[in-house]
């Protein structure tokens, strides 16, 4: 399961804050960020794309 970062917060505010979550490339073992409301990012090595599904 996903962590669940953002708890309920009083008064609703309809733009979700996007922030980047880091992961490690499954190819070359470089850094990937994929922010949280993109489904892919770049490793910033071997400049690939992958999904979150390929990197989790
Ligand atoms: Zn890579």
């Amino acid at each position: 399961m996903d962590k669940v970062i953002d708890s309920k917060c009083p008064g609703s505010d309809p733009t979700q804050k996007a922030v980047p979550q880091s992961f490690t490339c499954p190819e070359c073992g470089g850094d990937i960020e994929i922010w949280t409301d993109e489904s892919k990012g770049k490793c910033s090595s071997c400049h690939k794309t992958f999904t979150r599904e390929q990197v989790k």
